[in-house]
């Protein structure tokens, strides 16, 4: 196989210059270029000939553009547009109603696919608005009828590129070594490797294609979760944590909180003290519903550090979750004496350097932070315990840098984005989960309505309402992508109108991301005093504000958030003993904005939402792989292919069965495979 090492130049065909574009794709090696997978094929297989069309048959043709589409007289309402194209038995119009935009599409002499009903026009037989796609000159003698395309090509014809990968498989198939064991083919029915790249590339049909996309999906999964697992058998082997010894005064502060732990607290809480009372250090994650208790089973273990005489960190994605953090955690461990510092970027050079100097002597015993906590400079004296909240905001790199400001630290993670468990393996392979499935008691479940634009006077009826009862209240403002000082703006603005009109008798706040530290927090200690009675605010509060006396919150334009980004901002009330309410404010007909609204009127369970959210809108905008820092898959997608998600999970249990430590030593093909391929993560994750 090492001739699928060398550069892409030892092909034949393969110049500098063509090198050079293919590296632009990432493609280096003669292996990139064999993995390089098309994102869609040319099924020729049905085509035909104009001249054997019939009338109301819906067919494929593939042809000739033979000028620039024309624009014909509207009718009516409609603008149309033609085009026409040839083969060598005929010519055939295709007509575009309200498709102005693609006019440029069409240029004299491309080779394009049309696929449509045929139809009998004014001029003779014509498509209306058929699906088109502009293809290369295929050549009329091309051999396979399901032809490759290609993704991005950098200025490299698809004809060129499926020349390439032609001669490409026909030199190395004979070589072509598979690293999957025979026993896992045979047991998941999975294909060989050369047949799976010969299919992908060049299918000879389409149930072929089918198995070879089917092997090389599982394989992508099953490669990752086996070095994900490989590199957490290899983080509690080789290295030495540190061992805290249980303290009574740890029992007596839980004695004393003023509520007793949920039974799924008090099991995650033991699940962390077992890891943290071991030399091995612990690698968890702890996930659980907005609302269900993190922080608190986060600053008891952060207390037992302190115990042990080290340093404990917690670093958020937000500054304002961070300040929130730390009056939750001066509350509670500054009366026992514990010394708790805020790291933000925003500090002032003089409090900076202070503080770093006392973090740096161990003075300053629990640090609470944002990103400013992994910068260069930030030095622990004896770090023990290292945490990240809300860690799906963060990537695996900078929980890997956190951990790294101390000798081998116990990492904990916690999220409230609730994933099934098969996605959380692979998303967090490499850590040990507990989960917080279970609410404190009494909580009322958050009632949620739909509130039309033009029923807003109402809403704020209904807000007042509970402000008269002593309650306050939320407003968020709708989300601008990519502009923090526009969504500022409408905030501010909102927060104004709301003062002097329906509200004038009430105190609004207002708080945005552009605000300075010192505004955020003294809004935020107003409100939580109850000073302020309506808080109106971008999506700054998203995670972590924490106000039980607040009981009402209104979404403006909430047809414009996903429902995970929904259900977040709604577990910002009913965080307390009163009934809470969530009104959605929308002006939207679309189905997709009627059908979210109605989910989250009908459910609390972020379970449930996450899952709608996904089939409502699609893997990649809820979160990518990327988002996470682990590889991209080339063709495998963890929300869409779960069932083979599930078939590998199956697969490497069963390995583990065989051995326990997956030294893979029975399958050395495997075992290069995968140090190979994931050397860069293995770096990533346990670089220290
Ligand atoms: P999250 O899991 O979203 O981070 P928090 O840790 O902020 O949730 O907890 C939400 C609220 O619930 C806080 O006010 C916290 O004090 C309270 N809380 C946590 N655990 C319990 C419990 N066992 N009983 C009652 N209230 C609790
Ligand atoms: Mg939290």
């Amino acid at each position: 196989m090492d001739y699928l090492r060398q550069s892409i130049k030892a092909l034949p065909g393969v110049g500098p210059k063509t090198a050079q574009k293919l590296n632009r794709l990432k493609i280096q090696s003669v292996e990139d270029l064999l993995y390089h997978f098309p994102r869609d094929y040319n099924d020729r297989r049905n085509v035909k000939k104009i001249n054997q069309l019939t009338v109301g048959e819906k067919t494929t043709i593939y042809g000739e553009v033979m000028g620039e589409a024309r624009k014909l007289p509207n009718r009516g309402r409609f603008s149309i547009l033609q085009a026409a194209i040839k083969d060598d038995t005929g010519k055939l119009f295709l007509t575009f109603f309200n498709m102005q935009y693609i006019k440029n599409k069409f240029k004299a002499g491309s080779h394009i696919m049309v696929n449509g009903e045929v139809k009998r026009g004014r001029h003779g037989l014509e498509m209306v608005n058929p699906t088109f796609e502009l293809v290369d000159d295929i050549g009329e003698d091309n051999p396979d009828l399901i032809l490759p395309i290609y993704p991005a090509t950098e200025g490299l014809k698809q004809i060129q590129f499926i020349n390439l990968q032609r001669s490409l498989l026909e030199t190395v198939s004979k070589d072509i070594k598979d690293y999957l064991p025979e026993k896992v083919l045979k047991e998941n029915r999975l294909c060989d490797l050369n047949f799976a790249l010969n299919n992908i590339h060049f299918p000879d049909s389409a149930k072929a294609l089918k198995i070879a996309k089917y092997r090389l999906i599982f394989e992508e999964f099953f490669l990752l979760r086996l070095a994900l697992l490989r590199i957490k058998k290899n983080y509690t082997k080789e290295m030495n944590g540190i061992a805290l010894e249980r303290r009574k005064d740890l029992d007596n502060l839980i004695k004393e909180l003023p509520f007793k732990l949920t039974n799924a607290q008090q099991k995650t809480l033991d699940e962390i003290m077992l890891d943290l009372t071991k030399e091995i250090p612990m690698n968890r994650l702890v996930q659980g519903d907005v609302g269900s208790g993190k922080t608190i089973i986060a600053i008891l273990a952060l207390y037992l550090a302190v115990l042990n005489g080290y340093q404990g960190v917690m670093m958020a994605p937000t500054e304002i979750l961070a300040e929130q953090h730390l009056i939750s955690i001066k509350e509670i461990l500054e009366p026992l004496g514990v010394k708790v510092g805020l790291l933000v970027g925003s500090l002032k050079k003089k409090e900076k350097e202070k503080l770093l100097e006392q973090i740096s002597t161990g003075e300053v015993q629990v640090v609470v932070g944002t990103h400013a906590i992994i910068q260069e400079g930030v030095a622990f004296n004896n770090l023990a315990l290292a945490i990240t909240d809300e860690q799906h905001r963060f990537g695996v790199r900078q929980r890997a840098f956190l951990a790294s400001k101390g000798k081998n630290p116990h990492v904990l993670v916690m999220t409230a984005t609730p994933i099934p468990r098969t996605l959380a393996l692979i998303l967090y392979g490499d850590l040990d989960i507990s989960i917080i499935d279970e609410l404190p008691p009494g909580r009322k479940p958050i009632k949620t309505y739909e509130v039309k634009i033009d029923k807003k006077e109402k809403a704020y009826e209904f807000i007042k309402k509970q402000l008269l009862t002593g309650r306050q209240a939320y407003v968020v403002c709708p989300l601008v992508e990519e502009s923090e000082k526009i969504e500022a703006q409408s905030a501010t603005e909102i927060a104004e109108e709301l003062s002097l009109s329906v509200f004038k008798e009430y105190r609004v706040g207002l708080l945005h991301g552009k605000m300075n530290p010192k505004e955020k927090e003294s809004i935020m200690t107003e409100f939580k005093s109850g000073e302020i009675n309506i808080l109106v605010s971008t999506t700054v509060i998203e995670v972590g504000v924490n106000v039980p006396n607040a009981s009402v919150m209104l979404i403006e334009n909430a047809e414009r958030f996903g429902l995970a980004q929904l259900h977040q901002l709604r577990g910002r009330v009913g965080r307390g003993e009163y009934q809470s309410y969530c009104l959605l404010l929308h002006n939207s007909k679309t189905e997709i904005a009627k059908e979210r609204m109605g989910i989250m009127v009908e459910t609390n369970d972020g379970f449930v939402l996450s899952e709608k959210d996904l089939s409502l809108r699609g893997p990649g905008e809820f979160f990518g792989t990327r988002q996470h820092g682990l590889p991209e898959f080339k063709l495998a997608n963890i929300f869409k292919h779960m069932k083979i998600l599930k078939q590998v999970e199956l697969q490497i249990e069963k390995l583990l069965l065989e051995d326990e430590e997956l030294n893979l030593e029975k399958y050395p093909e495997l075992k290069n495979k995968i140090e190979e391929k994931f050397e860069k993560l293995n770096d990533d994750i346990s670089f220290s």
